[in-house]
């Protein structure tokens, strides 16, 4: 049986693990944290959202961003101090401006595709991780974003995801708590939610009855592989040790860029903060006043779910400010202020506030793929969807490493000559 290291707990790691464990070879997680989902897979959007597969590489993106640069509580924040990596990160972002259609489909196809699989396992586990399907809306308060999400839902349409315009008056009965005027909405029925610790830490318990191997608290210092040997040098705080495996497959979030460059491999993964807060509904007039469908407000960039009957999630801001992972009062205030305008009988007395940092391609396009070296691969770069795709990207790379499959497309290849294709 060969052996596989996985780097990394978050969801990336635990469904490839598991999708490898299916498959018949011998995995081991390994994470510096104590637990498994404890960095960016802990307490985000909540949102399983092929109606959000627009990739952010947009023209439009780029002039709302040097506007939002000028207010403190703007969707973006950019720290302007440079550093290579935020330069380079930025011009290969404008120069995926021109991939931003075939990129928005093939990331409606990947996200439809995962739900298959990760509805599949959370039954076939039995995983409870609070999934409510009853769909997302996307609301817009002018006739500019509203025309812009027609455009987009074309393209949503190309990459087999139906939904449907709806006016105000509609919106209302789709959601009847939310308050506000708006000019109209999107709703996407088949889209869900659900909370992505829960899902991670249940999957992570199925893959151990399966057999797979957690090395938590441990931190993985450098990596050495010749293609058909790997061996990880880690450290758990006392001092470090070198293990051996077949081949090593990086799903380390933000920390792949550096893990890469180890392997030869370029993964320019840039960490893109964002915030969310969880609003305890503590009492029944707070339960009731809070909704049950999940939102994406388009012009705030905010994003919300109900987790289970007593927590509503509210996430979302992106930040350029390198590996700080400060939580920012400054940051955390407008989306509480967003809950008491939209949602003005749910009690805000009780906020839990969290940052976390997104591994986000400039392409907004996953890596999914063999490295230079053949015994390398990499599942990760997610950026702002990895709860929504990590399914059908995990499956994939299970494909490739048994059936030696290409992954669908150049796009999710991580290096423009991939190696000779074979099976592991
Ligand atoms: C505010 C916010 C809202 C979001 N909302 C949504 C949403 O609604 N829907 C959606 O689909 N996505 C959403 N996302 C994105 C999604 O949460 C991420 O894409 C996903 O969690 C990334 O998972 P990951 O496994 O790549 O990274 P992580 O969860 O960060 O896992 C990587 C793991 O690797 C470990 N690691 C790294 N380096 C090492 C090392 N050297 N040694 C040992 N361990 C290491 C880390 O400790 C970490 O646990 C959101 C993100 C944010 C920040």
């Amino acid at each position: 049986m060969k052996k596989f290291a996985v780097i990394g707990g978050g969801i990336t790691g635990v469904t490839t693990a598991y999708a490898l464990a299916k498959r018949g070879y011998g995995v081991t997680v390994i994470e510096r944290h104590r637990y498994a989902a404890m960095e960016t897979s802990f307490a985000n959007g909540g949102q399983l959202s092929a109606s959000n597969a627009e990739t952010w590489t947009h023209p439009s993106t780029l002039l709302k961003g040097l506007k939002w640069m000028l207010r403190q509580d703007a969707p973006l924040l950019v720290n302007p101090k440079p550093s290579w990596h935020k330069i380079s990160w930025f011009a290969e972002f404008i120069a995926s401006i021109p991939r931003y259609e075939p990129n928005t489909i093939e990331t409606a196809r990947l996200a439809i595709a995962a739900r298959d699989h990760l509805f599949a396992w959370a039954q076939a586990e039995g995983i409870d991780f609070d999934h409510r399907r009853e769909g997302i809306l996307h609301i817009y308060r002018d006739r500019k974003g509203f025309e812009h999400a027609g455009r987009v839902s074309r393209l949503l349409a190309a990459g087999g995801l139906q939904r449907r315009a709806v006016t105000s008056q509609e919106m209302r009965a789709i959601e009847p708590t939310l308050a506000g005027d708006y000019y109209g909405g999107y709703y996407t029925e088949s889209d869900s939610t659900g909370d992505i610790h829960k899902f991670t830490q249940g999957l992570a318990a199925a893959c151990a009855r399966m057999g797979v191997t957690f090395l938590y608290g441990q931190d993985v210092q450098s990596l050495n592989c010749g293609g058909r040997s790997a061996s990880v040098n880690l450290d758990d705080g006392t001092g470090s040790r070198i293990e051996s495996f077949d081949a090593v497959v990086v799903c380390a979030g933000v920390g792949s860029r550096a893990l890469a460059a180890q392997l030869g491999d370029r993964i320019n993964v840039y960490p893109v903060k964002g915030y969310s807060i969880t609003v305890n509904l503590l009492d029944d007039a707070s339960r009731a006043a809070a909704p049950t469908v999940s939102l994406l407000d388009d012009e705030t960039k905010l994003v919300t779910s109900r987790l289970g009957a007593d927590r509503f999630r509210v996430a979302g801001t992106a930040e350029f400010n390198g590996f700080n992972r400060d939580i920012r009062a400054d940051r955390i205030q407008p989306l509480v202020d967003w809950v008491q305008q939209c949602f003005p009988g749910v009690s805000t007395r009780q906020v839990v506030p969290w940052a976390g940092l997104r591994p986000m391609m400039p392409d907004m396009m996953p890596r999914v793929g063999r490295g230079q070296r053949a015994n390398v691969f990499y599942n990760t770069g997610h950026g702002h969807l990895g709860w929504t795709l990590s399914a059908a990207t995990a499956d994939l790379l299970g494909e490739l490493v048994s059936q030696g499959a290409r992954p669908a497309g150049d796009r999710l290849a991580i290096t423009a000559k991939p190696s000779p294709v074979e099976a592991l």
